[in-house]
């Protein structure tokens, strides 16, 4: 009840829904404030706007805010975040979670696994005896397999390996080059290493590899291939610590809204004999009432 401000912090962007009596009254989206990502200062100037825009007109109170955020392994990273939101709700209850924590609740599932395929991945999940159990999630430079941003570097990859092989660029990488606006594929590597990319710059490039996949272009048939594999094995280890076999829960941009993503997931899900497989109806943001409900509990 009253007003509760809900938050999902991915690699790519900040989503904020502020409710009051449990109806949207605002929904606003700003940059990144993950802190594995981005700045301790980035994150606070995109924290600040965000809720410039999203606060009660006139400051009104605000009872909580509950931010599920990528990039929170440790108490100490959660108490950092929520840190970085307090000065702008004083008062206010703060619960700092990983962000794959959010997906149950939005699929309205009590138990389970939910996996994010977006900027980066993670999977997460938990079984009736209140066990919960992760699997990834360990950001771009140590995993984030089947993520948006390892889409986007193995199109670089496979363009750069084309070059090794003295071969001209294919659909893939002419599409690579075009949108990088660059003439060779070895002005890629500066660009790949380059201040003025990024994590988010390359996960937006998992487009082109969907595209072509979709034109038949072999090499991005397999790689999302491997994708929906690793996000499947994702998925796998958390419901056999769990001691379950459904339902998954597919969530995060790609695996929302890329169904030959989706498809591969659920081919490998099936081989691992798991069938009850759900991609999430609603942004995550928006499991933030039921998981502050069953705080209350
Ligand atoms: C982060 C995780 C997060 C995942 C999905 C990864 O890059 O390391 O903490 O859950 O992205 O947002």
């Amino acid at each position: 009840a009253g007003t509760i401000i809900g938050l999902d912090i991915g690699g790519t962007k900040t989503r904020g829904v502020r409710f009051e009596d449990g109806i949207v009254v605002a929904d606003e989206s700003a940059g990144s404030s993950n802190v594995q990502n981005v700045s301790r200062e980035d994150a606070a100037f995109n924290l600040a706007g965000l809720f410039a825009r999203i606060a009660p007109i006139g400051g009104g109170e605000v009872a909580q805010v509950y931010a599920g955020a990528g990039g929170i392994d440790t108490d100490d990273d959660a108490a950092a975040l929520a840190a970085l939101i307090q000065p702008h709700v004083p008062g206010a209850r703060i619960t700092v979670v990983h962000d794959s924590r959010l997906l149950l609740a939005a699929g309205r599932a009590s138990t389970g696994v939910a996996v994010i395929a977006g900027t980066g991945s993670a999977a997460w999940g938990k079984n009736a005896a209140g066990e919960e159990a992760r699997a990834g999630g360990w950001g771009y430079l140590l995993g984030d397999e089947g993520s948006g941003y390892w889409l986007g570097r193995e199109a670089v990859r496979h363009s750069l390996r084309r070059m090794n092989q003295g071969l001209a660029a294919d659909q893939l990488t002419a599409a690579l080059l075009e949108s990088c606006g660059v003439d060779h594929p070895n002005r890629l590597i500066a660009l790949f290493h380059s201040p003025d990319t990024g994590r988010r710059f390359w996960a937006q490039h998992a487009r082109l590899v969907v595209e072509a996949a979709a034109a038949g272009h072999t090499v991005s048939q397999d790689l999302l291939d491997q994708a929906g594999s690793d996000l499947a094995g994702l998925a796998a280890q958390a419901l056999r610590k769990l001691g379950l076999d459904g339902p998954v829960i597919l969530g995060g941009g790609l695996g929302m809204n890329v169904a030959p993503l989706q498809d591969t997931f659920r081919k490998h899900l099936a081989t691992a004999g798991v069938t009850d497989v759900r991609v999430l109806d609603q942004e995550p943001v928006f499991g933030v009432l039921q998981l502050v409900s069953d705080q209350g509990r």
